[in-house]
């Protein structure tokens, strides 16, 4: 009756106070959870399908949070962007990224690491600035992936702000076509040299019947725009082969390698048994 109800909507209620307060508590430890040394980055590679090598590797942040153990960056980013914390994680991980090329241009795999950037951050003049200096003069060390987890308000701005990356030699790649900015208005504004299929498109291409549809018109459309194509979520020889027969250029998965530690990726740059 009315009584059960009544429980529940306190159930309810309370779960989701429950779930306000600990975003709340997880955005006040994000705060301090750079100086304390909690935040790092795991790689994962990218192999170019046709010349059968590693072509770069993308950056991707997780958090070690003291009490609640290793958090991924779906739970985080979000918040960060929300409390504006966002801005300073970015410009940290850059740095830690042209560091981390450094580790592996020194044992001879000179290749640049991509890191995520939130389309959110391309409304920041002074972020832009700040990336612009800190990148100037290492711009082929680094790439960006234009990741939108948030709207894009102004697109007119952002595409500014994507023409001065590009300008000083920074290779920019779209990431989870499909969404936003990557709609076929602002696609050919974009100064980007690549396009990421999202792996839900990817994890199920052998088995799906609209999936293959989905891959092979982007990555045709994806060429006539003169742009090169990642598919990730590779995670199956069938879908590597697949993709290869399209004619997509590059692949990424847990086939090749899950994200791993700088040093672990450049031993298994050292090894070169990937392939
Ligand atoms: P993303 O950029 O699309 O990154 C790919 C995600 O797919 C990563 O999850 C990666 O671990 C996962 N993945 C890679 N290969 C496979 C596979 O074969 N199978 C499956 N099932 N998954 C695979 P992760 O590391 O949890 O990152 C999630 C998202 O968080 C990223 O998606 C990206 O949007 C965001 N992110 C990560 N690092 C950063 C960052 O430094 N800044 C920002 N703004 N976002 C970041
Ligand atoms: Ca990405
Ligand atoms: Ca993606
Ligand atoms: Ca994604």
């Amino acid at each position: 009756g009315q009584a059960r109800a009544d429980q529940r909507d306190v159930v309810r209620d309370l779960s989701r106070i429950e779930h306000a307060y600990d975003r709340l508590s997880l955005m006040r430890d994000l705060s301090k959870a750079i100086g304390n040394g909690e935040i790092f980055l795991q790689y994962q590679p990218k192999v170019h399908l046709r010349r059968q090598e590693i072509v770069s590797v993308e950056a991707l942040v997780r958090w070690q949070h003291p009490q609640r153990g290793l958090i991924l960056p779906g739970d985080f980013i979000p918040l960060a962007e929300e409390s504006g914390k966002i801005g300073a994680l970015t410009l940290w991980t850059i740095r830690q990224a042209i560091a981390d090329q450094q580790v592996l241009a020194e044992s001879g795999h000179d290749i640049p690491i991509f890191v995520n950037i939130s389309g959110l951050l391309l409304a920041d003049a002074e972020f832009v600035d700040q990336v612009c200096t800190m990148v100037r003069g290492v711009a082929a060390k680094v790439g960006f992936e234009i990741t939108e987890t948030a709207v894009i308000r102004d697109p007119e701005c952002a595409i500014r702000h994507l023409r001065m990356f590009a300008d000083i030699g920074v290779t920019l790649a779209i990431d989870d076509y499909g969404a936003g900015l990557s709609s076929l208005a602002y696609l050919k504004q974009l100064p980007a040299r690549e396009l990421k299929i999202d792996k839900m498109f990817v994890l199920e291409l052998t088995s799906s019947n609209r999936d293959p549809l989905i891959v092979r018109s982007t990555i045709d459309l994806a060429h006539a725009l003169d742009m090169e194509v990642t598919a990730e979520g590779v995670e199956t020889p069938a879908a590597m082969a697949l993709l290869s027969v399209m004619g997509c250029d590059m692949a990424q998965g847990f086939l090749i390698s899950r994200p791993i530690a700088i040093g672990a990726m450049r031993q298994f740059l050292d090894e070169g048994r990937h392939l």
